[in-house]
């Protein structure tokens, strides 16, 4: 069941063109232009939830150049509906 389309597990772009593991689990190597993780990469040493802190840490900005933010972007509905707390919960 999938619309074509996946989630960033950093930061909750849901309109990626490539999910972040192909079909037998291996990164696909694509980056998120929404938070710039590229996976295989960035998150081989980096969790995706410290990848996402620091994306948030460094303003959660829109990061790809070549292909602009959708209209009305905005990084914290976007986490939110992704499920993932803006706030980072401790106890
Ligand atoms: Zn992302």
């Amino acid at each position: 069941m999938s619309d074509g389309r996946h989630t960033c597990p950093v930061c909750g772009y849901a309109q990626l063109e490539e999910p972040h593991l192909d079909a037998v689990g291996e990164p696909t190597y694509s980056i998120c232009p929404s938070c710039g993780t590229q996976f295989g990469a960035d998150d081989l040493t980096t969790s995706h939830e410290a990848l996402r802190k620091l994306w948030l840490d460094g303003g959660a900005a829109w990061w790809s150049e070549a292909k602009p933010a959708p209209a009305g972007w905005s990084a914290s509905a976007q986490l939110e509906s992704a499920g993932f707390a803006a706030t980072p919960k401790h106890g």
